[in-house]
């Protein structure tokens, strides 16, 4: 797997990795601000016990004349761990005892004395910078009446007692506790990011990977692959769909092959066909000249009206049939590679048009011309688009010959409401409308089969030379009828050779 910063194994990775340490690093910053607060709160009190402590061992001891023994106390209480500062000094801050003996006959730190003169004595309050936290608590000795036996009455305090408490070693412990839970949450952030990632690169990534790289090869034309993942969660199932939709679409590459394959073999048995009826008809042509040309002399021997020479007119006239069937077939069969060169549809039509108002069946119809006028030049065989045009127009004649009404338009690009195909703009059109009985539905399907006619002297090549015409031009014929009221055949004719 890839450690690609889009992959979806990174992203999940990432996410997952983000939560965890904003879940852990919050938690672990709220334990450690409680566990200091709750340091500080002990200390604190502590101070006032320690301070209320003395000042009531302080009172005993002067009523009951133990002086001793309270320095004893004092010095014991001084001498304690954590015990910073015990001192006593007067009403003008100048230190009568302490627990160093050293500080005796000094003013006190100006802090203390300034919160003494506050109102706010008797409540601990953080000591002046000393490098660590400290709780330090003033508490005077008020001149009782039960003191007055020995202290003059004037005298409002008689010391004030004046406590600290360092919270260096709490401090120490609080910040190897942080140490301690930042190694463990970063410990904790990496083990669990690191099992997450082994968990999704089992359960999500190798068989994700595995799907895209069958996906790949089924892309690629290889339907013989197949995604190999055993769980029986979403992604399994997903595997196996997907292994049944390869399955699928190869049976039916199978199936499409084989047809393509018996096309092929069709295409080729017609063409091996189309040649021997080419062949066959160039044999047929010219005897049959021959024979037409002898019954033609023949004839002329018998005068009008004498029954032999009536049968050999009719022999000429079948002759004749049989040669306008050997000159299809053989256009027919005739494989010309298309001569392009640039032209107009609607002058190709129109050279056909003029051509069709020649003959009896294009005097007797009616003929409508709706040309685009901004139809584009484009590459065509014109003899063969003419072709084209020549045997739509003589069929549309043909189906009503007593009088066609026949309409041709021309459009320079696919107009929206043809059916079936998209309004496209790289196609030119043009299609040929006529009044006659229609075509039929269940032959409609047919007309483009070679043979297929439904007239007497037809040979049913007209059309699918049409349609091998327009195959060669990279382009294609509808047909669209109702039956009594006509039929339209519609050409479509790329602009730009594909
Ligand atoms: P042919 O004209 O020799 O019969 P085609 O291939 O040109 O051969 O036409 C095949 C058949 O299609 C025709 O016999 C006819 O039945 C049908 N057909 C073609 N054009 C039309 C049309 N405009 N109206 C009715 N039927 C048509």
């Amino acid at each position: 797997m890839r450690f690609v910063p889009r992959s979806l194994f990174f992203k999940m990775s990432l996410s997952i990795s983000l939560v965890l340490a904003v879940i852990f690093g919050a938690s672990s910053y709220i334990t450690f601000r409680i566990q200091s607060e709750q340091a500080l709160d002990a200390t604190r009190s502590q101070a006032i016990l320690l301070t209320r402590a003395l000042k009531n061992t302080i009172r005993i001891g002067m009523e009951t004349g133990h002086i001793e023994s309270l320095m004893s106390i004092f010095h014991t209480v001084g001498a304690l761990p954590g015990v910073e500062k015990l001192r006593v000094f007067d009403e003008e801050g100048r230190i009568l005892y302490s627990a160093k003996l050293s500080e005796i006959g000094k003013l006190t730190d100006e802090l203390d004395y300034a919160v003494y003169r506050s109102p706010e004595r008797s409540t601990p309050f953080q000591s002046a910078n000393t490098g660590h936290r400290s709780f330090c608590m003033v508490e005077p000795v008020e001149n009782e009446p039960r003191c007055q036996r020995c202290h003059r009455r004037e005298i409002e305090t008689l010391g004030v007692l004046d406590v600290c408490l360092s919270m260096e070693e709490t401090e120490k412990k609080i910040e190897f506790n942080r140490l301690l839970m930042l190694s463990f949450t970063g410990l904790a952030i990496v083990l669990t990011s690191g099992m997450t990632s082994i968990l999704l690169k089992r359960f999500v990534s190798n068989p994700v990977a595995k799907l895209v790289g069958t996906m790949e090869s089924v892309e690629a034309g290889k339907l013989d692959g197949r995604v190999d993942i055993r769980s029986g969660d979403e992604l399994g199932r997903l595997g196996n769909s997907f292994n049944e939709m390869i399955r699928k679409l190869s049976e039916a590459q199978a199936e499409i092959e084989k047809f393509h394959h018996r096309q092929l073999a069709r295409a080729d048995r017609l063409a091996s066909l189309g040649e021997m009826a080419a062949g066959i008809a160039h044999e047929i042509k010219n005897p049959l000249a021959g024979i037409y040309g002898a019954a033609q002399v023949l004839s002329k021997e018998f005068p009008e009206g004498d029954p032999k020479r009536e049968i050999l007119d009719e022999m000429m006239a079948l002759m004749k049939r049989l040669d306008n069937t050997i000159r299809d077939l053989l256009n027919f069969s005739r494989y010309t590679e298309p001569q392009f060169s640039e032209a107009s549809l609607n002058d190709v039509i129109d050279k056909v048009l003029f051509l069709v108002k020649q003959i009896p069946e294009g005097k007797r119809a009616t003929i409508t011309r709706e040309f685009d006028p901004a139809m584009p030049e484009i590459e065509m065989d014109q003899e063969q688009i003419k072709q084209v045009f020549l045997n739509l127009v003589l069929n549309a004649l043909q189906a009503k010959p007593g009088g066609c009404s026949l309409t041709i338009r021309t459009y320079s690009e696919v107009p929206a409401d043809v059916p079936d195909v998209k309004h496209n703009a790289r196609f030119v059109t043009a299609s040929v409308t006529d009044d006659g009985p229609g075509i039929p539905a269940d032959k409609i399907g047919k007309i483009f089969q070679p043979f297929f006619t439904t007239k007497e002297a037809g040979t049913g090549l007209g059309l699918s030379m049409t349609r091998k015409i327009l195959d060669l031009h990279d382009g294609w014929i509808t047909a669209s009828s109702e039956v009594g009221k006509g039929a339209t055949f519609r050409v479509f004719l790329p602009k730009v050779k594909l």
